[in-house]
């Protein structure tokens, strides 16, 4: 596995339990979607009732499993998890709906790969409080419906655009989790490094800050690794000296690159002259299967451009000539 994967690790499941923030107030990050899932979820309470049904979308490891138990406690709510995957039948919907409590908060994380028939069961249920349990087969199989109290639906999507409109309408909040900022990541960790009872001074946390590719779980994941390196081999601090040394041994460089992304584009510049040049062709060259460069390592190259993908194949920018030091041939990136 690669240290900078934005998805979980089994292994880390525990660790990242325990640097959950538990309260709006301690998430850091995200300024606009915490500002206004506050508002939501403050006025539901004053009036008693239940808030509208949340629905939070964006790339994987940004906080949206934390910020779904952040809105239950906020709610003073127990709170039900389970995931679209989990639901291959309607009558494992039926099976929780009918389970949940009033008030309860019902977690459906990767909601857009949850069964059809499934699907179609829970926009009943978000809008009128009712599940129809179908009783018996064929023709002579009856619906009967079943009233439920109510409660609140926050799902979690890395892909809104999969999710059915009739679905997505049902929401009446979606926040949109975007990358976090090096300083929102410097918190994170600040707050992660405390926790873990590890001191860590400003410039060692900047510079795992700047390497975590926007995302706290790879944050998170690197200090554990800057901790190790300081506990064997340094002054027990997370500082600057152990942080670059640390990283450097794991392979992740400044920019937060890793052994892979940099081998794409060295192979891109160095034996392609900066492309343009196909996926397959890059692929057999770095030595990796083209889907693997597609979908592992382009992504975050794309978005910070190093990468382009042009109808040609993929080519170099000059950002990325510059990161590895090279000079750009006069044509290149054409
Ligand atoms: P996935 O979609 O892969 O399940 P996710 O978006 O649900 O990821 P979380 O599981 O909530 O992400 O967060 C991953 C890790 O990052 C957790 O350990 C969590 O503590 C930490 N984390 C995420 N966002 C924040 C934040 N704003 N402040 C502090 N820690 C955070």
């Amino acid at each position: 596995a690669r240290i900078v994967d934005p998805g979980v690790a089994p292994d880390e499941r525990h660790f990242e339990a325990a640097l959950r923030p538990r309260r709006l107030a301690e998430f850091p990050g995200q300024p606009r979607v915490s500002e206004q899932l506050g508002l939501v979820l403050a006025a539901a309470k004053r009036r008693g009732t239940t808030p509208d049904h949340v629905l939070l979308s964006g790339p994987p490891g940004l906080g949206k499993t934390s910020l779904a138990m952040i809105i239950a406690a906020e709610l003073e709510q127990p709170i039900r998890i389970t995931s679209g995957p989990a639901i291959q039948h309607a009558g494992d919907l039926a099976a929780i709906l009918s389970s949940l409590a009033e008030g309860e908060v019902l977690f459906l994380d990767e909601i857009h790969r949850m069964a059809r028939a499934a699907e179609e069961m829970l926009y009943l249920a978000m809008e009128d409080f009712r599940v129809d349990v179908i009783v018996g087969k064929g023709p002579g199989a009856t619906a009967i419906p079943l009233e439920l109290p109510p409660f609140t639906v926050v799902g979690a999507t890395t892909r809104a655009g999969l999710l059915p409109a009739p679905l997505r309408d049902r929401f009446g909040f979606t926040g949109h989790l975007d990358f976090y900022t090096p300083e929102d990541l410097a918190a994170i960790l600040h707050r992660s490094a405390g926790l873990l009872g590890v001191d860590a001074t400003r410039q060692g946390i900047a510079e795992i800050a700047g390497r975590s590719r926007g995302t706290p779980r790879i944050a998170n994941r690197l200090l554990r690794r800057v901790r190790d390196y300081a506990q064997i081999h340094g002054s027990e601090v997370v500082d600057q000296p152990s942080a670059m040394a640390a990283l450097k041994l794991f392979d992740v460089d400044e920019k937060g690159l890793d052994r892979l992304d940099r081998g794409v584009l060295e192979t891109l510049c160095k034996r392609f002259g900066g492309g343009p040049v196909g996926l397959t062709t890059l692929a057999v060259a770095v030595g990796e299967e083209p889907d693997t460069v597609e979908t592992v390592a382009e992504p975050y190259l794309v978005r910070e451009g190093y990468l382009l993908r042009t109808p040609r194949g993929r080519a170099a920018t000059a950002q990325a000539w510059a990161h590895l030091g090279l000079t750009p041939p006069k044509d290149a990136g054409t």
